[in-house]
């Protein structure tokens, strides 16, 4: 680690400390305006804050115990994508609310025939006076049945000839409009996060055009140069959940375990668990030496969504036969966050760009390898 957090006499830091000690619980719309839910965003609605200054709000946040409000596809895509194209009467209007956490959002990209090769998309949006009419059907919608805002990609060009990357444009779509119709799927771990969305010819107002029309391909890729920094716990589902760290410490406060390759596999996780951790400070402190991050971002996805797996794999063996019943954890630990993990861990290596689709981009960006032949680029991820 070649960086160190500022001191706790630090300037930023007693900044933070001061606002928390007048606002000792805090409203998602209070943290909003304050700029503390994306302090790298430019004012009003963050701070303009380096990587340093957003590592020590997270530090000082964490330690008052306070939580910033979720809305992972808001203020992780919709919000960025916003502040690159949106216009001013956009920005106003959907920014402030979807960092306070009162209007959830969704993303409208993936169709049953347009996964990884996003540009296949074929929901398609015709003007006709001051609106867009949409019909199509999209899926694996997470969050969907919450939301009160989609981010929506349709076909609008209509030259058959265009490459396909080309006439597709970015909308925001309200998921109350007459037309649309949400059915549920139900994944295996019984939860309910994704959704088939049905687009029946949904007439969106003009203003809900962002950025340019037909150059939607390019937006649809924007927020991969806005990723926070954030120094995660590295938890294995997607930086959420348990760590390897996690079970390698049960494996030890229960005494080790005897048979000879289930001791080799808690070795390997932990070295796996220690080089994703310093893979992820290296990131850092690149971010804080301005160095804006690269295709290196897919070598640490697929590296930590494989080792995601194998955290809930070897969790679920330690269990032994037990571990078929839904009411054990490995070792004698709770079951509730282990074994919803083991049935979780195999959408990692799927969802946000597949293991397969990054490993064309290590290919192609970090290895200099050919292109594929005769396939035309997929979504770099998602
Ligand atoms: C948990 C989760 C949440 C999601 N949330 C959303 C959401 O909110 N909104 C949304 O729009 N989508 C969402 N998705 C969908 C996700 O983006 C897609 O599942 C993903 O892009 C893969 O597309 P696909 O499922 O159509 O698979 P396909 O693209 O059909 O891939 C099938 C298989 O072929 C392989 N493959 C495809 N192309 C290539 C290639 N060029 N080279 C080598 N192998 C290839 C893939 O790796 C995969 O193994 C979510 C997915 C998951 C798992």
């Amino acid at each position: 680690m070649d960086f160190e957090l500022p001191p706790d006499d630090d300037p930023r830091r007693i900044e933070v400390r001061a606002w928390l000690t007048g606002h000792p619980s805090p409203s998602g719309r209070e943290l909003a305006e304050a700029g503390l839910v994306a302090p790298h965003w430019p004012r009003p609605w963050g701070l303009e804050a380096d990587p340093v200054q957003q590592l020590v709000i997270d530090a000082e946040l964490r330690s008052a115990g306070v939580r910033r409000p979720v809305n992972p596809i808001g203020i992780g895509w919709a919000g960025p994508t916003l502040l690159h194209a949106g216009t001013q009467e956009q920005k106003d209007r959907y920014l402030m609310p979807l960092l306070a956490g009162e209007d959830m959002w969704c993303q409208l990209f993936s169709e049953p025939g347009a996964g990884s090769d996003l540009a296949a998309l074929s929901t398609r949006a015709v003007r006709d006076g001051d609106e867009w009419v949409v019909t199509g059907q999209k899926i694996w919608t997470s969050l969907a049945q919450h939301a009160r805002y989609g981010i929506l990609i349709a076909r609008t060009g209509t030259d058959p000839t265009a490459s396909k990357h080309k006439g597709i444009s970015y909308f925001v779509c309200p998921m109350d409009l007459p037309g649309i119709t949400i059915r549920p799927i139900i994944e295996m771990t019984g939860a309910h996060t994704f959704n088939e969305v049905f687009l029946d010819e949904v007439r969106l107002p003009a203003e809900n055009l962002v950025g340019d029309e037909g150059e939607g391909w390019s937006l649809a890729k924007v927020t991969l140069a806005n990723e926070r920094v954030s120094l995660s716990s590295g938890g294995a589902l997607w930086g959420q959940g348990p760590t390897g760290g996690d079970l390698v410490d049960l494996v030890r406060a229960r005494g080790g375990v005897e048979d000879p390759v289930l001791r080799q596999r808690v070795v390997d996780l932990h070295i796996e668990d220690e080089i994703l951790r310093l893979i992820r400070l290296r990131t850092v402190s690149a971010a804080i030496r301005g160095e804006a991050p690269g295709p290196e971002a897919s070598i640490r996805k697929v590296l930590a969504d494989e080792h995601g797996q194998r955290v809930f794999g070897l969790a679920k063996d330690l269990t032994g036969a037990a571990g078929m019943l839904t009411d054990q954890g490995p070792l004698g630990a709770p079951a509730d966050l282990w074994h919803h993990g083991f049935l979780f861990a195999p959408a990692l290596t799927v969802g946000g760009g597949t293991g397969e689709v990054q490993r064309n981009i290590i290919g192609e960006r970090v290895l200099g390898l050919p292109h594929e032949p005769d396939v035309e680029r997929p979504a770099a991820a998602r």
